[in-house]
């Protein structure tokens, strides 16, 4: 066995590699396993968004947990900045949710009074615009906008740059990356875990499984239960042009090079990757109906890629009764929480559990018995 270390995390995706970073500067030494080319990626293919407004309806823990994970990102990113020069684009501008109906406005309504109602007033921040506040703030909307909202909490970042910096930040401390290194077993032992990958094995006295839709399969292996499930997003680019839209919205944004990423679909697809074009249609539809302006770009590229998702939308962080020492940490915002996962996530780890407040993000939720 070779490769001992405090910590073996699995994953190379941003969840394992905020933590990873995260636990380097806790002071822990760590192991990045990585599976390869084939695997799921979430983290290659997603839209940017560091997003808070909207989460955490029904999770008031939730949404706090999301607001610090926002609040963390300046200095997070600056961080990144500073040890490896790589810069994530991270711009904290506010978010613009837009509707185009009156029936969306009249339920969006209702979420940011919700939301209200969880952050407490003074503390949220979110407020309701109609549409000359919004054109305002994002010039050229089409006549279908009817009104929206904006939060000064929301921003985006290039989720490749990012991942470059955690890559980057975690070997500058001494991290190891190890990559077409899938994960076949995980075997506890009396002090520790041995980890067995296609390119041997590695000793760790701690194991986080942060795999993405991979754990579902490696729960197992130490006594964990991880119901994640896919849930497939499509999203298209359109090639650069000068500076239009300062501030992202939930489904265009324009990022630093000047590309519109055009998004936000939801598919119940399974495994299924493939890009399809009716869905393509459609995404371009809506983004020009929101934005004329974008109809005189050509689009260059688009993709499809597959959510982590859990059955009420919320996070699984657990460690394992049977073998303690075994962590596991799953979401479907990686972007928005990596400030969360490196800067309070980690050091929990790190100090051998989690604190108290994260129990909410157990997956014994799901397994409350029905009277
Ligand atoms: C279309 C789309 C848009 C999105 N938009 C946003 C957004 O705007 N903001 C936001 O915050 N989030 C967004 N997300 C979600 C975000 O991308 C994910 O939450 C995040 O990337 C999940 O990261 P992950 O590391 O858990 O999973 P992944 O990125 O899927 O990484 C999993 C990693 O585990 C590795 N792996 C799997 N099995 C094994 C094994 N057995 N052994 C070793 N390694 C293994 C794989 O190689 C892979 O690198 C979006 C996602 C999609 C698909």
């Amino acid at each position: 066995m070779s490769g001992g270390s405090d910590v073996v995390v699995i994953g190379g995706g941003l969840v394992a590699s905020a933590l990873a970073y995260g636990l380097t500067r806790d002071g822990c030494s760590v192991t990045v396993l990585d599976e390869g080319d084939v695997a799921y990626r979430a983290s290659r293919g997603n839209f940017g968004l560091v997003w808070v407004q909207s989460k955490g309806d029904g999770l008031p823990g939730y949404a706090r947990w999301t607001r610090l994970s926002a609040d963390l990102w300046p200095d997070f990113s600056a961080d990144l900045l500073s040890e490896t020069g790589v810069e994530t684009n991270y711009h904290k501008a506010g978010g613009l949710h837009l509707c185009l109906s009156e029936e969306a406005m009249e339920s969006h309504a209702a979420l940011i009074h919700r939301m209200h109602n969880v952050h407490g007033a003074a503390d949220y921040g979110a407020k309701l615009l109609d549409r000359a506040d919004l054109e305002a703030l994002a010039p050229g909307l089409g006549p279908d906008v009817i009104g929206g909202s904006w939060s000064p909490h929301d921003g985006h970042a290039s989720p490749l740059y990012l991942l470059r910096a955690l890559h980057a930040g975690l070997e500058a401390r001494g991290g190891v990356y190890r990559p077409k290194s899938r994960v076949k077993a995980i075997v506890p032992l009396a002090s520790g875990f041995r980890v067995e990958t296609d390119r041997g094995e590695v000793h760790g006295d701690k194991v986080v499984l942060a795999a993405g839709l991979g754990n579902r399969v490696l729960g197992p292996m130490v006594g964990l239960d991880i119901p994640v499930w896919p849930l497939k997003g499509q999203i298209l680019v359109t090639e650069r042009t000068g500076p239009r839209l300062s501030l992202p919205t939930t489904f265009v944004r324009q990022t630093e090079e000047g590309s519109f990423l055009l998004g936000d679909s939801h598919e119940h697809a399974g495994f299924d990757t493939t890009s399809r074009a009716g869905i393509m249609a459609d995404i371009a539809a809506r983004a020009i109906r929101t934005f004329p302006y974008l109809k005189d770009l050509r689009v260059v590229r688009s993709w499809a890629a597959l959510r982590v998702m859990t059955d009420d939308g919320f996070p699984i962080y657990d460690q394992s009764e049977t073998y303690p020492g075994a962590f596991t940490v799953n979401c479907h915002s990686g972007v928005t929480l990596a400030g969360a996962h490196a800067m309070a996530l980690a050091p929990m780890i790190a100090r051998g559990r989690f604190d108290e407040e994260m129990s909410m993000f157990s997956v014994r939720r799901f397994h409350v018995q029905a009277h």
